[in-house]
């Protein structure tokens, strides 16, 4: 059978097809318009200019959906769509197109949870989760540590950041360093020709005494200051700024956390599949030391291709095919969406 996915938690207006197999989960097709370049001179998403971009470009993004897959509104089986976390505006515009194709084809709605999308699409890409994974899901508003039992119905929050997203910390350090929003992929692609260690900054909540009560939780915000520090005397200086070392440096120290202690998870839970998703996870410098430090550990690392680590469709697709697959009940036509959907709820 095939499931519509539609995600507009954020700036992406993403729709894509799944087929669901008995061994494996399809992608069909995958269609996302952005309005990231409307909020750029914002240096952030504006809500109101997202929701209004969703409302244009749902139907055609839709459409384009099924032109290229060639596949007829009457065969799709089911509708997910992301219900939370997000910002409510987008998110509802998502919701009211998915709730109308749903009532208009006769068929089930699933509303899914968004950062859970985003491990989910995974199954897609490198097929079915094993028994047990642990997930590391990292974007510009998430950093968790997720154990994932089952992907449609298991899922528990480990740990997560005290503070700033690993993409907010890029963001922020990009605004800081004078690079265009979203700085992330800026820093990326300054850090591939810097000294990674050129400066030692901090490594949050990785002291001996941090390792009790935040084991699995992250924090980038004494890292961000700690940059700010650094550029600002340098500056006062009348120095010029090492702007690709200053990158590789902090794109290092993000890397560094995120990877030693998700590795320390999965060994304290005796897991030894690790699935990154999320925005965040398209960061060069993450994919290329959890791979290495991943093989070091005999822990199998998967990582979603780029496009399907920032927002999209096809992540909804997945989630929605999952819990299709294990024949959950529908979600209620009158669905409410949730700006702060607990990670562990992973449908309505
Ligand atoms: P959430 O998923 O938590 O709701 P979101 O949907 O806004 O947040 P995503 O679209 O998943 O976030 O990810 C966007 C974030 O990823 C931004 O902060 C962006 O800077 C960051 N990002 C994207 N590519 C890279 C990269 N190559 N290196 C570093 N950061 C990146
Ligand atoms: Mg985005
Ligand atoms: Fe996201």
């Amino acid at each position: 059978s095939l499931v519509l996915g539609i995600e507009t938690s954020c700036d992406e207006t993403g729709v894509a097809l799944a087929r669901i197999h008995d061994d494996r989960t399809e992608l069909l097709v995958d269609a996302v318009a952005s309005s990231v370049d409307e909020h750029a001179r914002f240096g952030g998403i504006i809500p109101e200019i997202a929701s209004r971009a969703h409302l244009e470009a749902m139907v055609p993004t839709i459409q384009r959906a099924l032109g290229e897959a060639d596949v007829d509104l009457g065969q799709v089986g089911a509708v997910a769509v992301t219900a939370g976390p997000g910002l409510v505006g987008p998110l509802t515009v998502g919701a009211a197109a998915a709730k109308a194709l749903a009532v208009g084809l006769g068929v089930p709605l699933h509303g899914v949870n968004h950062v859970i999308g985003h491990a989910a699409v995974d199954e897609m890409v490198h097929g079915l989760f094993p028994e047990r994974v642990m997930a590391l899901v990292v974007s510009g508003g998430h950093s968790s540590l997720l154990l994932v039992d089952d992907v449609a119905t298991d899922v528990t929050e480990l740990g997560h950041t005290l503070d700033d997203a690993a993409g907010e910390a890029f963001d922020k350090v990009g605004r800081l360093l004078g690079l265009p929003y979203p700085g992330g992929p800026h820093i990326d692609r300054l850090a591939r020709e810097g000294d990674p260690g050129a400066i030692r900054f901090p490594r949050g909540l990785t002291a001996a005494k941090d390792q009790a009560r935040h084991a699995d939780d992250f924090s980038f915000s004494g890292l961000k200051t700690a940059v700010a520090r650094w550029v600002e005397a340098r500056q006062d200086a009348g120095q010029e700024i090492p702007l690709h070392d200053v990158a590789a440096s902090f794109a290092a120290a993000v890397a560094d956390v995120l990877t030693a202690k998700t590795i320390a998870a999965c060994r304290r839970h005796e897991v030894d599949t690790l699935v990154i998703g999320g925005g965040f996870s398209a960061n060069s410098q993450l994919r290329e030391l959890a791979t290495r430090r991943c093989a070091e550990a005999g822990i199998t690392v998967r990582i979603p291709p780029i496009r399907y680590c920032t927002d999209n469709g096809a992540m909804i697709a997945a989630l929605g095919a999952a819990v299709v697959r294990r024949g959950l009940p529908a979600s209620p036509l009158d669905l409410a969406v949730d700006s702060s959907m607990p990670l562990t709820q992973v449908t309505v």
